[in-house]
């Protein structure tokens, strides 16, 4: 059996049908782990949906109304840029339950890893960017309600900032906020996150590797948190349809071991989430969330 835990539920596909999302990926990418022997079907544990309890923590009545209820205005659906559906509603809560227990598996075994979530573009009152709910914020939450912890870390690697995650905690010095990002690309307005890192465009393996390492390491020395959620977007891809900087497969296996070596030798316990992934080839995008499990497996097992 694997060293950690895969969190998946059949039901995270987004129902999206045709869409720049795959939303399809979180299928796609259990059964790889499956066929090339990565992961036994023990390995994988299906989390229950959150409660509105547990989504009220974060957002807004209101938004979790409309939501519940199938009431979206044609702004918030513009905003959002994914149709309605209730199998989208109900994937948003099960995804935000399986970053739940995600982070709560994460202090048996150092590591959880998500087959799914990553909504960092979902603010209080209103979702954006293929984002309802977010649950990296619910999830930490979560887990302070419940006394589990008190001081959190998001360190966000989509190559999108992690704009939602940056307004829900902007008053609150609980959660250190970390985003690493090509600045000239979505969301326009990026409300400040405790770390913001601009790449420019085109940005490649040394350069993010660098930047994010440098602040990565001045944020663990000031702020010891007691858990990060690392948001690990395949989107800072090269080949990705949305995004603009140059990082290969190396470079991303290389960031994936940067975050979670530094946490283990901190004895962090990290909670690894989706996020982006818009590859030309959807199956580079299911690599690159592969190569994230398969990074975690090694720095497990102690090696570099
Ligand atoms: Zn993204």
């Amino acid at each position: 059996m694997l060293p950690f835990r895969l969190v998946y539920h059949e039901r995270y596909d987004l129902n999206l049908g045709q869409h720049v999302f795959p939303s399809q990926k979180y299928r796609w990418l259990h059964d790889r782990l499956l066929r090339t022997r990565f992961a036994a079907e023990e390995d994988f544990v299906a989390p229950e949906a959150a409660t509105d309890e547990d989504v009220l923590l974060v957002h807004g009545s209101e938004w979790v109304e409309k939501l519940r209820s199938g009431t979206l205005t044609y702004h918030d659906i513009l905003k959002l840029e994914i149709p309605y559906s209730r199998q989208m509603v109900e994937a948003f809560w099960l995804a935000a339950g399986g970053t739940i227990l995600a982070a709560r598996l994460a202090f048996e075994t150092g590591v959880a890893y998500n087959v799914g979530g990553g909504f960092h573009h979902a603010f209080r009152d209103h979702g954006e960017g293929f984002c309802a709910i977010n649950d990296i914020a619910i999830a930490i939450r979560r887990l302070q309600r419940d006394g589990r912890v008190r001081r959190a870390m998001v360190v966000d690697c989509d190559v999108h900032h992690g704009n939602g995650t940056a307004g829900i905690f902007g008053q609150d010095q609980s959660v250190f906020t970390l985003s690493v990002h090509q600045f000239h690309n979505y969301p326009a307005e990026k409300p400040l996150s405790s770390l913001d890192i601009h790449l420019p465009d085109g940005a490649g393996d040394n350069e993010y590797l660098e930047r994010l390492g440098n602040g990565y390491r001045a944020a663990l020395a000031l702020f010891d948190p007691e858990l990060i959620v690392y948001v690990a977007g395949a989107d800072p891809y090269h080949q990705d349809q949305l995004g603009g900087l140059s990082l290969s497969f190396e470079g991303l296996r290389a960031r994936d071991r940067l975050v979670l070596s530094m946490a283990r030798a901190r004895r962090i316990p990290v909670a690894i989430v989706l996020a982006g992934g818009y590859a030309e080839s959807v199956e580079d995008t299911i690599t690159i969330h592969a190569n994230t499990a398969a990074v975690a497996k090694e720095v497990l097992a102690g090696g570099q």
